[in-house]
């Protein structure tokens, strides 16, 4: 019998049995026969501080007996209005209206309505195209395909089907600033915006950027009257070590993302923020100027009482500072990497540690080896990374680090014996 479970990013006939999980204690995923692993993945980004806290358990279950859901249209609730709010308030500039999603990629998509929208309300229907950058990734919907990588994306193989845009590498030097320039001078009656991960791009290969070149991405999207969105489901909430990237960068862009660790990892939802401009730009007495668009489970109260509880820890425990601390740990605890064969760099940003290699081989059985060690990663692509809750203490930390090292020596040098290993429990 063939599973009946199609699971995410495997080929079925091949990939091996996935982990069973039974339960999660702060930094720990339980297997069904009994072992703990630290997650260094904090579930795809999104376990900021970790499982099972306290505060977020008891929002979740109040809202769950008062109000799980209830539809959103023409309706609102308490825990939306107050999380709106509260978004708002962290966010910089005029970054003023919430649209609710039910995940990143959702929200993605809504930013490019909201784009392509504001330009028609604009008299410019023909601006409905967009730039993003090499190793961008946007999420797995249709049109957040459209915006990943063209050749080097997992979405690759859709190419034809899906929008066409436009794909340039990011402006960090002279020569890239004026590529993206003549880019957007070029097609300037076409292009509705810029479709930026500030500071870390992330499913796209794991790489990092200056503040710099953010800054030049907001600057030439005002020289060419372009809109400027900045997709912070992976870095937003402390990740890169602000409480946003764009708030390291000094640049408010016009559209926001946010997803993943809103909810601390507990139920799915998204938002995309506008500031008041684009917000306006849908404002008037005619219905069909609005932005119709409503996801049946938008706003659902449960996920709205997680993220409420979620950003009341944010300001009550010093959860970005300890994400900003985390990147000398990880760069300490991976440094030695470096010098194994194989290894071509490694580099951490905030609370994400990433060891980049020319292959990771056979990837499977590098994934075992990290379960065998008591660790929770995925690598791919080439990288061998973690990205760990924000409070995730300084002996995981440690240890965390040094299973990353053992493991991937061992891999690298196919199984070498263990002399030479670092010693894991410290
Ligand atoms: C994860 C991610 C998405 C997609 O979010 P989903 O909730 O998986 O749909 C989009 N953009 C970035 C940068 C992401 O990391």
């Amino acid at each position: 019998m063939r599973d009946p479970v199609w699971r995410p990013y495997c080929q079925m006939k091949t990939a091996p049995s996935p982990l069973s999980i039974v339960a999660a204690e702060e930094f720990d995923l339980i297997t069904a026969d009994g072992r703990r692993l630290i997650d260094g993945m904090a579930s795809w980004w999104s376990v900021c501080h970790g499982y099972g806290h306290p505060a977020i358990i008891q929002a979740v279950e109040k809202q769950l007996s008062r109000l799980p859901h209830v539809m959103f249209g023409g309706i609102t609730h308490q825990p939306a209005e107050r999380l709106a709010a509260r978004l708002v308030d962290a966010l910089p500039g005029d970054l003023n209206h919430v649209f609710f999603a039910d995940s990143g990629s959702v929200a993605v998509e809504v930013a490019m309505k909201m784009a392509i929208g504001y330009w028609r309300r604009h008299g410019r229907p023909g601006r409905n195209r967009f730039i993003s950058f090499a190793n961008a990734y946007h999420g797995d919907t249709t049109g957040a395909m459209s915006l990943c990588d063209p050749d080097r994306s997992m979405h690759s193989g859709y190419q034809g089907a899906i929008l066409s845009q436009l794909n340039c590498s990011l402006p960090s030097d002279d020569r890239s600033t004026e590529t993206l320039a003549r880019l957007l001078d070029r097609h300037r009656t076409e292009i509705a915006g810029v479709f930026v991960e500030p500071l870390v791009q992330g499913a796209g290969g794991m790489r990092f950027h200056q503040p710099e070149t953010v800054r030049r991405i907001r600057r030439l999207c005002d020289q060419y009257g372009v809109l400027m969105i900045a997709d912070e489901i992976a870095t937003g909430f402390g990740r890169t070590g602000t409480m946003f990237a764009i708030d390291a960068c000094e640049v408010v862009p016009d559209i926001i993302c946010l997803g993943k660790a809103l909810t601390a990892g507990t139920i799915t939802m998204a938002v995309a923020v506008a500031r008041s401009h684009v917000f306006d730009a849908f404002w008037s007495d005619d219905i069909g100027d609005a932005l119709m668009h409503g996801p049946t489970f938008m706003a659902n109260p449960l996920a709205c009482a997680a993220a409420n509880a979620s950003l009341d820890l944010f300001s009550a425990e010093p959860r970005v500072a300890q994400a900003a601390a985390m990147q000398p740990k990880l760069q300490t605890g991976l440094e030695p990497c470096r010098d194994l064969p194989g290894v071509i760099d490694v580099r951490c940003h905030g609370a994400i540690g990433v060891i980049e290699v020319e292959s990771l081989g056979d990837v499977e059985s590098l994934r075992r080896r990290f379960v065998d060690a008591g660790v929770w990663l995925r690598p791919f692509g080439d990288c061998i990374y973690t990205t760990p809750p924000l409070n995730l203490p300084d002996k995981k930390i440690e240890q965390l680090c040094d299973v990353m090292f053992n493991v991937t020596r061992e891999h690298l040098l196919r199984g070498t014996p263990a002399d030479g290993l670092r010693k894991v429990v410290k």
